[in-house]
Parts: C-alpha cells; structure tokens; sequence
C-alpha cells in the first residue's frame, strides 16, 4: 500500500516538474519590462529549457498597429517578443521564457524585438531611447553580452534571406548595427 503511495507522489511529481517547463503567455510572475502593452499571441512554442543567449533586431516593414495584428493572426505563423513603435511605445507580445517565431533557426536561443518603420526609414529619437532600454534590461536580466546582439540579415542562418533590419541603424551594414550597439550598449 505505502509502495503504490510513494509510486503515486512520485508520478505526481515528475508530472509538476513537467508543467513547470511549460509557461503559458500571459500567466507568468517572471519579471518583465516595467511599462509595456500586452498582446496576447498564439505564435509561440516552448523552449524546451534553452537559455537564451542573444537578440535578434527587426524592422516591421510595416505599422506598429498592424504588425501586432499580424503577430496575432495564428495563420501568420510569425511573432515577436517585443514591438516598438515611432513613438517610443513597447508591446509585449511573447514572453522572453517562451520562444517567438521571428528568425528562422535562430528562435531557440533568442529573443525578438520588431521596430516600427519600412524602406529607408532610420531609427526615431523615441524609438532608440525605448529601445536601448528594453536592450539594456533584457541584457541584465538574461546575461546578454553586447555582441550577441544583431540585426535578422546577419543571423547565421538569414544571410542572403532578407534585408531585415534595412536601414534602421542608419545603414544597411553589419558594422553600421554592430557600431550603434558598441556606442549605445557596449
Ligand atoms: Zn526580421
């Protein structure tokens, strides 16, 4: 009797370590970035306990408004954890413990911000300032070195795939970005 007992606990307890790996969006007391929008997505999938060691930078090519609506659509099948608009306003839409969909082989280990603006646009004054903040705190809360992090077209596995982050970081070179984050993040 005490046998089938212990066997029980001990099934439900390898079942709770299970559950702990599994942190539905939304419903998590993981701390997060202070001042923010949620929009709850279904694009995103679980890490399966992979740290997570960089971030990846977009450009929306499009509107923030309709970006986040994007992100919610299921069959778009891409998200972002993190969207900021011209304005300096921040969207979370994945949380950092759970992986977003926004950089083909790349999403395991990363975490996603979309930044409002399309073709040749350069970053807004309020949209750096949002954006070196949200870098700031996601490489302290998460132990992100600077160099870990880049634009989409210079992700490993997105070389020659896309223009993504286009002129955001003034222009479309690797040294342009990686210079921005020296200067702003270094
Ligand atoms: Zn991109």
């Amino acid at each position: 009797m005490i046998d089938k007992i212990i066997a029980l606990l001990e099934e439900l307890l390898a079942y709770f370590k299970a559950q702990k790996e599994i942190i539905p969006c939304g419903k998590s007391d993981e701390p997060r970035h202070p001042d923010y929008r949620w929009e709850e997505t279904n694009n995103f999938s679980y890490r399966n306990g992979v740290k997570i060691t960089g971030i990846v930078l977009h450009i929306m090519e499009g509107t923030y408004e309709g970006t986040i609506s994007w992100f919610k659509n299921r069959d778009s099948r891409v998200s972002a954890h993190y969207c900021i608009s011209k304005n300096g306003d921040l969207c979370m839409m994945v949380l950092p413990a759970n992986k977003a969909w926004h950089a083909y082989g790349h999403n395991n280990n990363t975490i996603g911000i979309e930044i409002e603006g399309k073709g040749e646009d350069e970053l807004t004054e309020l949209q750096e300032k949002k954006l070196v903040e949200l870098c700031t705190y996601l490489m302290h809360e998460y132990g992100i070195p600077a160099k870990n992090i880049t634009g989409h077209r210079f992700t490993a596995k997105n070389r020659g795939r896309t223009e993504c982050p286009a002129n955001l970081f003034g222009q479309r070179s690797e040294k342009a970005l990686r210079d921005w984050v020296w200067r702003k993040l270094g």
